[in-house]
């Protein structure tokens, strides 16, 4: 989602101008004592494009150094924006400080529009084309408080956001597609058997979708799914053709086409390194992940104990993953199957409101702030959701963070948010 940020002196509009970009739907925060309002980031929509605004707010009013403060200011918004609203009062019109900050917004490739604020009149919009002099090319008259220009000024900053991404976000969605996985004599024949009813009740087609012949569509829990490449399953005969290589691509094809994988596993045996491999396919594809340790009517009760524990150190780093416990051969728990994939693609496609990610990170940083490291501490400037399936966020910083700081923030945000069933991405911008 492109980033928007509003820049300016204080008092010149920012908050009201901020305000009237995301249609008062959420409120601008009130200044909380102990908490800055810096750069707070906002949903925003205009004409079917959703953007994320960033207000710059002020900086401490004590500040001694305004020029300085308002250059370390456009410098955030220069190296976390897509866009910069750089914001003046029409009625005062620029001031030294504005050309400070101006020299510094220039030295960058960013698009800045210009908003000649207050402008609540034609006289005022006289004066305003004084502000040509700053170099910015057409000052935009707004005024934020009535709401002039502010339709002319949203055109402008949507012509100059970088190109939307296109997403086809209202296809008919057929079927949700799963990977059923795992190396050969897992079960995956008799659990695709078991949900098929020996191919009878195969769902032979689905209105307006279009199904590869590999594919089967199955009914789980009264659900048509579609079951990616299960032309090898399907034929048992096949099975003893092909390299181990070959059935690996396929593995991988099949994870790549799917949205959501199920790893089958044996429980009767040790997870094994290509359990392992196919685990992590599916990790690095950015797929849902659903593991099913089949063939538990095999574990008696004494090993269960223990199989926890080792399944748990084997899959530490996947804790997130769903695990269930069946069995294709008896049908135990096989009716689990369905809840957790479903689970699992709702957290794929989850989507945190900006200003909810940014309340709850704000406390976090602050309960436990990065650790100092040669003198100073990375900060983290405001995070947002670049994506969905997975879910992705970047978060601004101020330099790089540590590692383990990295992965710190990604476990508490797992904590906050759950996304169980999916691999979340966090990826780390820190300011140039
Ligand atoms: P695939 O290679 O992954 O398709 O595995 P198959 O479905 O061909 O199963 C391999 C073997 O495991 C067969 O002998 C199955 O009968 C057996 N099997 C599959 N699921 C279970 C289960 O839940 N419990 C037990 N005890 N055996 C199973």
């Amino acid at each position: 989602q492109p980033v928007v940020a509003v820049v300016g002196r204080p008092n010149v509009g920012k908050s009201t101008l901020v305000n009237r970009i995301i249609g008062r739907r959420q409120a601008v925060v009130e200044d909380i004592p102990g908490v800055t309002r810096d750069r707070v980031p906002y949903d925003a929509q205009w004409n079917g494009r959703s953007f994320t605004v960033v207000d710059t707010g002020g900086w401490e009013p004590d500040a001694r150094d305004r020029a300085a403060a308002i250059a370390a200011q456009a410098e955030i918004a220069v190296a976390t924006a897509d866009v910069v609203v750089f914001v003046v009062d029409a009625m005062v019109g620029s001031t030294d400080v504005d050309e400070a900050a101006v020299k510094m917004l220039r030295r960058s490739a960013k698009p800045v529009i210009l908003v000649a604020n207050k402008t609540d009149n034609t006289a005022i919009e006289m004066e305003a084309t004084s502000l040509w002099s700053l170099g910015l090319g057409e000052p935009y008259p707004v005024s934020a408080l009535h709401g002039r220009g502010s339709g002319e000024l949203l055109d402008a900053i949507m012509d100059a956001l970088p190109e939307a991404p296109k997403i086809v976000e209202n296809r008919p969605r057929g079927p949700r597609r799963v990977a059923l996985v795992g190396r050969p004599n897992v079960g995956k024949s008799s659990l695709l058997n078991r949900f098929s009813g020996e191919e009878r009740a195969v769902v032979d087609s689905v209105a307006g979708t279009t199904v590869d012949p590999v594919d089967s569509l199955v009914q789980i829990g009264g659900e048509t799914w579609q079951l990616v490449d299960t032309a090898g399953l399907r034929k048992r005969v096949g099975k003893a053709s092909g390299t181990e290589y070959y059935a690996s691509l396929r593995t991988a094809s099949a994870i790549e086409a799917a949205e959501v994988a199920v790893v089958l596993l044996d429980s009767s045996e040790v997870i094994s390194e290509q359990d392992q491999r196919i685990l992590s396919m599916v990790v690095e594809a950015g797929r849902a992940l659903v593991i099913a340790f089949n063939k538990w009517d095999l574990v008696d009760a004494d090993r269960r104990y223990y199989l926890d524990k080792e399944i748990d150190r084997e899959l530490r780093r996947i804790p997130w993953a769903i695990r269930l416990n069946l069995s294709a051969q008896t049908g135990r728990a096989v009716d689990k199957l369905a809840p957790a994939l479903r689970k699992a693609l709702a957290s794929w496609e989850t989507r945190v409101p900006t200003a909810q990610l940014n309340q709850w990170l704000t406390a976090l940083v602050q309960a436990t702030p990065h650790p100092v490291r040669g003198g100073r501490a990375p900060k983290i400037l405001f995070a947002t959701q670049a994506g969905v399936a997975p879910p992705r966020f970047v978060l601004f910083t101020t330099a790089p963070l540590d590692a383990g700081y990295q992965r710190f923030v990604e476990r508490k945000l797992r904590e906050e948010f759950g996304f169980e069933g999916s691999p979340v991405e966090i990826s780390v911008r820190p300011r140039k």
